[in-house]
């Protein structure tokens, strides 16, 4: 039988795994064995008996840095295999998309380094040809939400562990543009009426309402993912 996707997690805080991820469809799924998921306490690798993981910066500076010997030793274990990338979750890496997570999902699984402090000696980084990944332009206080937050992405999209597969197919990003908005009963809520082409039963209108909102959304929140959609658009077109 071949290994499921696996992530492993190298944290100073193991007992945050499998946190949420315990719960729901990828709590299912990670009964089922459909993925697994390995909490390294990375300060077991620390040498000395205070069990030291950091030092004070070179060049000073108000926090700690996460030491390289003890995080090298630490990734060399979870390594072994050679298989999966190994990921270091950091404000200063490329920013997580649903390309990047589509890519993850798709091969053997996820090595991934949680910070704390100030972060890791950056030498660690390069000798490993570690991929830095941020989730956003903002600061967390360690890696662990990053991480959680990583692999239920990815767990998301393996085979089987959402119930319907084409819920994937209409999400946001998946044609380059953020979903369109959704409705359920009551059709009347506090005098707000659901659009009646959705209560119609006519696939085809409803099908375009939705790319025309979708449309209208993505064009108005995210100009970004609007310039590059047009652009593939354009080329299609031209292609046609
Ligand atoms: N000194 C770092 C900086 O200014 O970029 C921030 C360190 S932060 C307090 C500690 C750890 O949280 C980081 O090493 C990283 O692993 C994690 N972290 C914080 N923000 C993150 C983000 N936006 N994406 C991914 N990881 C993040």
């Amino acid at each position: 039988m071949t290994a499921p996707w696996t992530a492993r997690v190298l944290t100073l805080f193991p007992e945050m795994f499998p946190g949420p991820l315990g719960l729901s469809l990828a709590g299912k799924a990670l009964e089922r064995g459909d993925w697994a998921l390995e909490a390294i306490d990375i300060r077991s690798f620390a040498t000395d008996k205070h069990r030291t993981v950091d030092d004070t910066p070179f060049g000073g500076g108000p926090d700690m840095v996460m030491r390289p010997d003890v995080v090298d030793a630490a990734l060399a274990q979870a390594t072994q295999d050679g298989l999966a990338p190994a990921i270091y979750l950091t404000p200063r890496g490329q920013v997580l998309t649903q390309g990047l997570v589509k890519r993850l999902s798709a091969g053997p699984g996820l090595v991934v380094l949680c910070g704390r402090y100030e972060g890791l000696d950056e030498r660690v980084i390069e000798a490993r040809g570690l991929l830095e990944v941020s989730l956003g332009d903002f600061v967390l206080s360690g890696g662990e939400p990053a991480a959680l937050a990583l692999i239920d992405s990815c767990v998301r999209l393996l085979p089987g562990v959402m119930g319907a597969e084409e819920t994937l197919d209409e999400e946001s990003f998946e044609a380059g543009l953020l979903e369109y908005p959704h409705y359920t009963r009551p059709a009347d809520w506090c005098g707000r009426q659901v659009p009646e082409v959705l209560m119609s039963g006519h696939h085809e209108k409803i099908r375009a309402w939705r790319r025309q909102k979708a449309e209208e959304t993505t064009r108005l929140r995210r100009p970004d993912l609007w310039a590059v959609y047009q652009e593939h658009k354009a080329r299609v077109g031209a292609k046609n």
